[in-house]
């Protein structure tokens, strides 16, 4: 059970963006994505999703070519994202803002819904049950009722998570969640990352702060102008000049 990215390449009107690049993401695995700003990481996930069209190459959800299958398609299959800058109703609460992430789950349709039948009355209990819980492990629940508009943007990359995990997916990609968190927080989310994986989840990260990468990632794909630089693990990366050039030298970091 993975997924599968075979050489592929995105181009955005003769610009490349991401070149040949190929991983595999197994269940329980944590996989981290790094390279400079404008390197291809998030055209990575946009692949990945469906958001946008690859010019080459293939995609591969456990056993399913996905390729030209629409995103909520691909999210039927077990994918869920975050976006790196998330965007919400301002006006929605944190609750309703991961009580979305549930959709895509729910068994009941529209028509039950309305009809307010049992079954969804139920659900809709353990959902918002389920949402309590999982508030609580990214250390949101006193934010419950706080409109996202009012939100810091480090706490709206959280929820973003939050909506992410309420969609129970076998694959997670987080596109730099641990930003703009406080040292704390982001303690919680790499402990939160790591409990997800153990659960059998795939996390897909794109991350910044190598220790972090260093401290959760099995694996490290570094990106460089939209191809692979890299591959390999966090103990080999930090060791290569390429990486220490290419990285550090021109993100400043
Ligand atoms: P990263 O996430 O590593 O910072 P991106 O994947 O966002 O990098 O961007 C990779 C390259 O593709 C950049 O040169 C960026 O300007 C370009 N790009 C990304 N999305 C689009 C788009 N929708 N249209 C045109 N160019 C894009
Ligand atoms: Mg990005």
């Amino acid at each position: 059970m993975s997924v599968q990215v075979h050489e592929v390449t995105v181009d955005f009107g003769g610009i490349v963006a991401l070149s040949k690049v190929s991983l595999k993401l197994e269940r329980g695995q944590i996989l981290a994505v790094i390279g400079p700003n404008g390197s291809g990481k998030s055209t990575l996930f946009n692949s990945i999703t469906g958001m946008v069209t690859a010019a080459s190459g293939k995609i591969i959800v456990d056993d399913t070519p996905v390729d030209g299958m629409q995103p909520h398609r691909r999210i039927a299959l077990g994918l869920a994202r975050t976006f790196q800058t998330p965007r919400f109703d301002p006006h929605i609460t944190v609750e309703e803002a991961v009580l979305c992430g549930f959709y895509p789950v729910s068994q009941s349709g529209m028509l039950s819904a309305l009809l307010r039948a049992p079954k969804s009355a139920r659900q809709e209990q353990t959902f918002s049950e389920r949402c309590a819980e999982i508030l609580q492990d990214l250390r949101l629940s006193e934010y419950r009722h706080t409109r996202m508009g009012e939100l810091p943007m480090g706490q709206v990359r959280l929820v973003e998570v939050a909506r992410a995990v309420a969609n129970n997916p076998k694959y997670i990609l987080l596109d730099e969640p641990a930003a703009g968190l406080a040292r704390d927080e982001q303690a919680m989310l790499s402990y939160e990352v790591r409990r997800l994986a153990e659960k059998g989840v795939g996390v897909l990260l794109v991350e910044h702060n190598f220790n972090l990468i260093r401290e959760l990632a099995q694996h490290v794909i570094v990106l460089n102008r939209g191809a692979m630089l890299l591959s390999g693990s966090a103990e080999d990366i930090a060791r290569d000049k390429s990486f220490i050039d290419v990285y550090l030298g021109s993100s400043g970091r």
